[in-house]
């Protein structure tokens, strides 16, 4: 019913309140939060009635629009979506999907006190690295481990231990900038060191490292290069040519792995990365890596090596500041477990299963999938399944490619204006958010991430595409 401005008869807030719709609405939002939402809702129709605008009045349009904003505004900004970008490890979309056994561990680690900082041996006050201590040990061969936020907490906490007010070597090579503002140079002034930088951008050689080392120099450092790499006339100096260096000098050789795996790849037909544990018999005197890259954990960085350097660093009070709480050592410790059994790895652990899919299985999902979204986008788009290539993402592996397939959407040359825009921001809005990828006039949508457990989900919402038209 529309009403003229002259006499604007809304429906009164307590009148609202009391009908038996407004029931279940108080029962889930409560009085406060219903009533000042209602206020809310009668003013703005009072605005647009004012404005002489059209406006339904009646009680019924006056509590759906009420439903409808108190579920917006209680509707949780971290939304679950679906990952089709083609990278597996996408920082911005939180990097690993962990396996049942972490979800598990957390959710328990929420309910119920836990021995985070308790011995159970002694009763005794204990240490909150000993819970994930024996599995990493192990699985690197290094004498003792810590564990704190990140890797840029690893890195910048290592640093600031071993090396404040003293000089750091670096190769011109291995000045690493990764994403989101990480920039070695940087992390060395804030954690008070000074950066040494000896080479070129292409070629250093042990000499260089020898000719830099002076009175101060508190550590060589190698960085791993994770997000690009430097190919033609080139010379690295690998880990084991500089560690005699170092030895003769008696200076600490500390390596950034950045992703670092725990378990050699090749064996899962990936390409080799670097493991901890190779690192660490190549002489490191300190390894540190992130939890949530290769290694298919929670966030946080991890440091191994040596156990007098390890002891100083979990002294340096930043370590408090920088420190893991309960829900990422409960993630932890079961993924680490997992790794005891290599051979079922690509199977339970998440990461690894994602990484190891076969392109058959892709296709297979991509030719059932294919029809439906040619149904849902109508004859403006061509929907085709096709061969593309993955990445494994956050500078793990950052050249190689995994071949893998998906769904290839090209609008008709004739539409005008951006389809392939307008059918990003569809996708965007999905009840389940779907996220692909724009490159060469084509929305990219890689099936690797979409296990066969939610592609029912996945084809079912495609439906609302319908409704969404351009
Ligand atoms: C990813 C990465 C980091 C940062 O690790 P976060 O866990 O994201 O803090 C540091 N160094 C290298 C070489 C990396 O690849």
């Amino acid at each position: 019913m529309t009403q003229p401005a002259s006499n604007l008869r809304l429906p009164a807030v307590h009148v609202l309140l009391a009908a038996p719709a407004c029931a279940p609405l108080l029962a889930e939002y409560g009085r406060e939060q219903t009533v000042n939402a209602l206020r809310d809702v009668l003013a703005s129709l009072r605005t647009a009635l004012l404005a002489g605008e059209a406006a339904d009045t009646s009680d019924e349009a006056v509590l759906a629009a009420l439903t409808a904003s108190l579920k917006a505004a209680n509707r949780s900004t971290m939304r679950r979506l679906f990952n089709l970008t083609g990278t597996v490890l996408h920082t911005n979309l939180g990097r690993a999907l962990l396996p049942d056994v972490a979800v598990q561990a957390v959710a328990d680690a929420l309910r119920w006190p836990m021995n985070l900082e308790w011995d159970l041996e002694t009763g005794k006050r204990g240490d909150r690295d000993t819970l994930v201590e024996e599995h990493l040990l192990k699985l690197t061969g290094a004498e003792a481990v810590t564990v704190v936020n990140n890797n840029a907490a690893a890195v910048l906490l290592m640093l600031n231990t071993l090396a404040s007010g003293r000089e750091v070597i670096v190769s011109r090579g291995e000045l690493v900038e990764i994403g989101g503002a990480f920039r070695i140079p940087d992390v060395m002034t804030r954690a008070g060191a000074t950066l040494r930088e000896v080479g070129a951008t292409n070629r250093t050689h042990l000499k260089d490292y020898a000719e830099g080392i002076a009175d101060n120099t508190a550590l060589l450092m190698k960085v791993h290069c994770s997000n690009y790499a430097i190919t033609g006339f080139t010379k690295e100096v690998t880990l084991p040519e500089l560690v005699p260096l170092a030895r003769e000098r008696g200076i600490p050789v500390a390596v950034d792995l950045g992703s670092g795996t725990l378990v050699n790849l090749e064996q899962y037909g990936l390409p080799h990365e670097t493991t901890v544990r190779e690192t660490i018999e190549g002489g490191a005197d300190l390894v540190t890596f992130s939890g949530d890259k290769l290694l298919g954990g929670p966030q946080c960085g991890i440091i191994a090596g040596r156990k007098d350097l390890i002891a100083a660093i979990k002294k340096n009070p930043l370590k408090r500041a920088l420190r893991v709480g309960k829900l990422t050592l409960a993630a932890l410790e079961p993924v680490l477990a997992l790794y005891h059994a290599p051979d079922l790895l690509t199977e339970r652990l998440t990461t690894l299963r994602l990484l190891t899919r076969p392109a058959w299985a892709m296709r297979a999902l991509a030719e059932r999938l294919q029809p439906l979204l040619q149904r849902a986008l109508g004859d403006s788009y061509t929907v085709s399944a096709e061969p593309m290539s993955s990445q494994i993402g956050s500078g793990a592996l950052p050249v190689d490619q995994l071949p893998s397939y998906g769904l290839a959407v090209r609008a008709d040359a004739r539409t005008r204006g951006n389809p392939l825009g307008v059918l990003e921001r569809r996708l965007r809005q999905l009840p389940v958010p779907v996220i692909g990828r724009i490159a060469d006039d084509t929305f990219w949508l890689d099936l690797r991430c979409l296990e066969d457990a939610h592609a029912d989900e996945f084809a079912a919402q495609l439906a609302h595409l319908e409704s969404t038209s351009a």
